[in-house]
Protein backbone atom coordinates (compact mmCIF):
# COMPACT_ATOMS: atom_id res chain seq x y z
CA UNK A 1 0.00 0.00 0.00
CA UNK A 2 2.75 2.38 0.95
CA UNK A 3 5.67 0.90 -1.54
CA UNK A 4 5.84 3.90 -3.59
CA UNK A 5 7.83 6.41 -2.29
CA UNK A 6 8.38 8.33 -5.29
CA UNK A 7 5.30 10.58 -4.82
CA UNK A 8 7.11 12.72 -2.60
CA UNK A 9 9.37 13.93 -5.36
CA UNK A 10 7.21 14.37 -8.25
CA UNK A 11 7.23 18.37 -8.12
CA UNK A 12 8.50 20.53 -10.33
CA UNK A 13 11.07 18.68 -11.00
CA UNK A 14 9.22 16.31 -13.13
CA UNK A 15 7.95 18.83 -15.53
CA UNK A 16 10.30 21.43 -17.72
CA UNK A 17 9.51 24.86 -19.20
CA UNK A 18 9.70 25.74 -22.76
CA UNK A 19 7.85 27.45 -25.24
CA UNK A 20 4.75 26.73 -27.42
CA UNK A 21 2.51 28.46 -29.59
CA UNK A 22 -1.11 28.05 -29.67
CA UNK A 23 -2.56 26.42 -32.45
CA UNK A 24 -5.48 28.81 -32.98
CA UNK A 25 -4.09 32.86 -32.55
CA UNK A 26 -0.26 31.56 -32.83
CA UNK A 27 0.15 33.35 -29.42
CA UNK A 28 4.23 32.04 -27.97
CA UNK A 29 3.41 31.39 -24.72
CA UNK A 30 5.49 29.90 -22.10
CA UNK A 31 4.69 26.62 -20.88
CA UNK A 32 5.08 23.51 -18.41
CA UNK A 33 5.67 20.48 -20.34
CA UNK A 34 4.70 17.04 -18.03
CA UNK A 35 6.21 13.58 -18.68
CA UNK A 36 3.64 13.14 -20.65
CA UNK A 37 3.67 15.60 -23.01
CA UNK A 38 0.99 17.51 -21.54
CA UNK A 39 1.64 21.31 -21.98
CA UNK A 40 0.24 23.96 -19.79
CA UNK A 41 0.84 27.43 -20.08
CA UNK A 42 2.64 29.27 -17.22
CA UNK A 43 0.63 31.31 -15.12
CA UNK A 44 -3.26 30.43 -17.03
CA UNK A 45 -4.64 27.48 -16.06
CA UNK A 46 -7.35 28.12 -18.88
CA UNK A 47 -5.25 27.74 -21.67
CA UNK A 48 -4.52 30.95 -24.41
CA UNK A 49 -5.94 33.91 -23.72
CA UNK A 50 -7.76 33.81 -27.11
CA UNK A 51 -9.43 30.66 -25.46
CA UNK A 52 -7.49 27.89 -27.59
CA UNK A 53 -5.92 25.18 -25.48
CA UNK A 54 -4.15 23.50 -27.71
CA UNK A 55 -0.42 24.18 -28.43
CA UNK A 56 2.57 23.28 -30.24
CA UNK A 57 5.77 23.08 -28.87
CA UNK A 58 8.63 25.60 -30.53
CA UNK A 59 11.92 24.40 -30.62
ZN1 LIG B 1 -4.47 31.69 -28.88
Amino acid sequence: MCSDEKGVMMTDTTRKRAAARCEDCGRALAVWVTPDQKIAPIGSVSGCPCGETSFRLLN
